[in-house]
């Protein structure tokens, strides 16, 4: 089987309480595709320009991604810097330079046209549109995207969502995508456009899962040490979509997207421990499937009815 991913390619200036890094490997592409290829092949599809060097693509070899698909062109390589406070759910974008990106027509290789599963990570929505266009061939598509393109492109957004099978966003940007006061309520209003799952991610807080017939909510994993943010949606979804496309013949329903959630969440928690890719980098499988372990013994409960007083 086979997992595409389109989105931003970048170099990041990352600023937290915890330390700095004037320029890492980052972008939505790389952080999915890196807790993806955890589960399945993964091909990555953009551009990146002069600044990129073997090194780079070395951080993705290392973890089987195939780069065949990333294109060479003049130019410079999407760039985005951001700080964060105390409060690390919160961050300011100082710059994004959207850089090579700017021209960027995507034209996919058979190989990447042919995905099973393709996810449209956090990029213009028009450039998620022509992907989706050209991956016929996909059983299961999601995307992400930010309030940026909520604010400045938010008509292809929508057109892009109705395209999909699942969306995964901040509560913040479904509630800002839809007008509506509350997760449920702007889920509900996605779903209605097409999506047969919306996953609200909450930060530290956790995620929720909805889908017509089904409510379903992880929190974060408890971590006493966070040091940068950056990517923990992207790996979310490497997680979450990850496990979608290692399931090839399992219906797409609530127990699936409930264990995929799991894995979503433990990817996610992997890669705020250190700065941006550099968990991920290291990270070995087994750690992967004890932590899930973990997860699932920290949010159980057994229900037994009490006798309550009238
Ligand atoms: P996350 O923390 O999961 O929201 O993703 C952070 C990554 O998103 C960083 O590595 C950035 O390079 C990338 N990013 C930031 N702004 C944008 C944007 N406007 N479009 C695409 N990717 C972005």
């Amino acid at each position: 089987m086979s997992l595409t991913v389109v989105g931003s390619i970048a170099f990041d200036a990352v600023k937290t309480p915890f330390g700095e890094r004037p320029k890492m490997l980052g972008g939505s592409a790389v952080h999915f595709a890196l807790a993806a290829s955890f589960f399945d092949s993964v091909r990555v599809v953009g551009p990146v320009g002069d600044d990129w060097s073997a090194a780079e693509d070395a951080v993705l070899h290392a973890r089987n991604v195939n780069t065949d698909d990333i294109e060479h062109v003049p130019g410079k390589t999407f760039f985005w810097s951001g700080v964060y406070g105390w409060d690390l759910n919160e961050r300011d974008t100082l710059d994004t330079q959207l850089g090579v990106f700017e021209t960027f027509k995507p034209k996919l290789s058979a190989p990447a046209q042919d995905a099973d599963v393709l996810f449209l990570a956090n990029i213009q929505p028009d450039l998620q549109r022509e992907v989706r266009a050209q991956a016929k061939n996909a059983r299961f598509v999601a995307l992400d995207s930010m309030n940026l393109w909520i604010d400045i492109a938010k008509d292809s957004l929508v057109k892009a969502i109705s395209e999909v099978d699942c969306v995964i966003l901040n509560d913040a940007e479904l509630r800002q995508l839809t007008g509506a006061p509350n997760l449920i309520k702007a889920a509900q209003e996605v779903l209605s456009w097409g999506p047969k799952a919306v996953v609200g991610k909450q930060g530290e807080y956790g995620a929720a899962l909805i889908t017509k017939d089904g409510f379903f909510s992880l929190p974060a994993f408890p971590l006493a040490d966070v040091h940068d943010p950056t990517g923990a949606g992207d790996s979310f979804a490497g997680g979450f979509v990850g496990y979608v496309a290692a399931h090839p013949d399992e219906e797409i329903g609530q127990d699936l997207l409930r264990r995929a959630m799991a894995y979503g969440t433990v990817l996610g928690s992997y890669n705020v421990e250190e700065f941006g890719t550099e968990r991920l980098q290291r990270l070995k499988a087994a750690e992967i499937n004890e932590r899930v372990s973990e997860l699932a013994k920290i949010t159980h409960f057994e229900d037994r009815p009490v006798q309550l007083r009238a």
